[in-house]
């Protein structure tokens, strides 16, 4: 078996992540993973100036896409299949973050306002494009998904920090009522302890992102979930302090 994370943060592309690009793969690399998908913010929060000048959308794309070089530099030093995501957020209407996958860079090149788009807006500019749209992490604080609006949902997102820790069991509940829907499972990782977390297994290794959407499609995968693992040693790390 195959195993494939889908949403992890690097600390170069992302204030929130914690891990070196290089790091992180190597650590993927020890858990047994084929295929890591770097999956960074992309979002207008913190750079309010962002559409003053494509001078500075370029910047902030350069800085988006730093932790995805890295990790491919490593991942094709030592065996890891790294592949680009990202996870954006809108703020009009439902505040929601969406993984993406299967995009050219230049889709974030030439469309700056993006991020003012509304999901469904969105849904139809990613349906012309070919780009599969998963609700990240749906319900957790106040993000509300658009079910429309969406390929499919993050049904178990394993990361240890989070507030509320029954919204992966509401994101389970609407992909039960959303039938035709797609399914993922990530690590969301941010720090070491983090990796392994989560993602998928299939039988036959991920080299495309259209791999990963026809594996989605057909089934064929089951979701890794380290939760309680994870959250063990989020608890030993604490008490270590
Ligand atoms: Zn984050
Ligand atoms: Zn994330």
């Amino acid at each position: 078996m195959y195993k494939t994370e889908t949403h992890l943060h690097t600390d170069e592309s992302s204030s929130c992540g914690r891990v070196p690009a290089k790091e992180l793969i190597r650590l993927y690399k020890e858990a047994g993973y084929t295929t890591v998908f770097v999956t960074d913010h992309f979002q207008k929060k913190g750079f309010a100036a962002y559409e003053a000048t494509a001078q500075l959308h370029e910047e902030r794309l350069q800085k988006f896409l730093t932790g995805y070089y890295l990790a491919k530099e490593e991942g094709d030093k030592i065996g890891v299949n790294v592949l680009l995501g990202a996870e954006l957020r809108f703020l009009l209407g439902n505040v929601v973050d969406y993984l993406i996958y299967n995009f050219d860079i230049d889709v974030l090149r030439h469309f700056p306002r993006i991020y003012d788009m509304t999901p469904n807006e969105f849904f139809d500019f990613a349906n012309e494009r070919g780009i599969l749209v998963i609700a990240a992490h749906p319900f957790r604080g106040s993000l509300h998904p658009v079910p429309s609006a969406v390929h499919g949902f993050e049904v178990i997102n394993a990361n240890p920090r989070k507030k509320d820790e029954t919204y992966n069991d509401l994101a389970l509940a609407l992909a039960d009522r959303y039938g035709s829907h797609l399914r993922t499972g990530g690590s969301d990782a941010h720090q070491c302890i983090d990796v392994g977390a989560g993602g998928i297994m299939t039988e036959k290794p991920i080299l495309t992102s259209e791999d990963y959407i026809n594996v989605l499609k057909s089934k064929k995968y089951t979701i890794i979930n380290n939760t309680d693992e994870i959250l063990r040693r989020e608890k030993e790390k604490n008490n270590d302090k």
